[in-house]
């Protein structure tokens, strides 16, 4: 018998194992993401400027007048995210489907692609037309502070979304059903009792209809809270590590990190909307524009000084994500004890994540921590926490 590994050495084995060629896949899909991160930047400020260049939403306005101030300002915000939605296609192609397709991340047709995102799209043109509506009202109603009941709003509308979104949205575009009788759903509903779910809210879907990624999620909040489990991750999976997975994904509910979001995304909201305030007078002069806040034909601007803050304020977000993901995978540990399976469960997400960032990019760009870091963790808990029922080595 030979010396144990080391945690380190565990880990970095895992690694390794996925042999040179598919890491150096994984970093060049990694990287290019975070490369395109900038380029969507630029392609959001072309596309303002094309709109204000051609007075697009101008002339929607001019249709609309003589209409009420409610219909017209709700018809020029579906308007602005239709337009903006038909100039970005070459883009959205490239990003979500050619690239997904030429790192063998994807099996989707381009027409079933095409056509969920025709109506995903609809269906963000609708609800973001109302949710500006709401907006350019308190613009006009609340005076200089109106980005603080803009903040407010935000909550609410955040809210409804959570609510909203497990039962009415994601149906739309995923098939949900109950995982069925077996092995697999008898630990699923284990713990799902252990944080409080129905266990007719444990769902398999068909994630791979868009994508070969092995992946969880809990969703919703109160009564529409429920754990899916993509037919990848039950495909490719043992029954250790769906455990592992589905206790990672438990762990965010039940540490109500759901919550922590309807907090702080209002809250950024509310920055944003202080922001824009300053803002958009000189962003609207860069681009030509001469419409003032309060008018919904200045979409474009209120779009530039978006994607730029955005993009500004990513490593923020990414880091608070980072602390919810270190959180859920101590989680796993300690409900469901499987060390090795959520190791190797975190080694197949490694090629969409490459596991081995620099200390910056991580910082910068990672919504997780590092598939290396994680496998660590976990080897260490495995080192602290031997299973009592471990056979003694001869
Ligand atoms: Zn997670």
């Amino acid at each position: 018998m030979s010396q144990p590994m080391t945690p380190a050495a565990e880990a970095a084995r895992m690694i390794d194992a996925l042999g040179p060629e598919a890491l150096a896949k994984a970093q060049a899909y990694t990287t290019g993401n975070h490369w395109l991160l900038f380029a969507a930047v630029g392609v959001s400020i072309l596309i303002a400027w094309i709109m204000v260049r051609f007075r697009m939403l101008d002339r929607v306005a001019e249709r609309l007048q003589g209409r009420s101030w409610a219909l017209g300002t709700f018809l020029v915000g579906v308007a602005f995210f239709l337009i903006s939605a038909v100039l970005e296609l070459p883009f959205t192609i490239y990003t979500d489907w050619q690239r997904q397709h030429a790192y063998d991340l994807s099996t989707q047709p381009l027409g079933d692609f095409l056509g969920q995102l025709a109506l995903s799209e609809v269906l963000s043109g609708l609800l973001g037309g109302l949710f500006l509506l709401g907006v350019y009202s308190l613009i006009r109603k609340t005076g200089p502070r109106w980005w603080l009941w803009g903040g407010g709003f935000s909550a609410l509308v955040t809210v409804l979304m959570l609510l909203s979104g497990p039962s009415l949205i994601m149906p739309m575009f995923n098939k949900y059903e109950p995982v069925p009788p077996g092995e697999v759903r008898t630990a699923l509903e284990k713990i799902a009792d252990d944080v409080g779910i129905p266990h007719d809210r444990i769902f398999m879907y068909d994630g791979s209809r868009q994508s070969e990624r092995f992946t969880a999620n809990v969703a919703g909040i109160g009564p529409t809270a429920r754990i899916a489990i993509a037919d990848v991750a039950l495909k490719e999976a043992s029954l250790a590590e769906v455990v592992a997975v589905t206790g990672h994904e438990a762990g965010h509910y039940k540490l109500g990190h759901v919550w922590r979001s309807a907090i702080i995304l209002p809250l950024l909201a509310m920055l944003f909307f202080f922001l824009l305030n300053r803002l958009f007078a000189p962003t609207a002069r860069l681009l030509g524009s001469d419409a003032r806040l309060d008018e919904p034909r200045g979409l474009p601007v209120f779009a530039v000084v978006g994607s730029v803050l955005g993009l500004a304020i990513t490593p923020v977000t990414n880091s608070l994500t980072r602390i919810g993901e270190v959180e859920a995978d101590v989680y796993s540990l300690q409900t469901v004890n499987e060390p090795d399976a959520l190791a190797s469960a975190l080694v197949k997400t490694a090629e969409y994540r490459y596991p081995r960032p620099s200390a910056l990019q991580e910082m910068l760009f990672y919504t997780h921590p590092s598939v290396e870091k994680r496998v660590l963790r976990a080897m260490e808990w495995k080192a602290a926490h031997p299973k009592a029922e471990a056979p003694k080595t001869p």
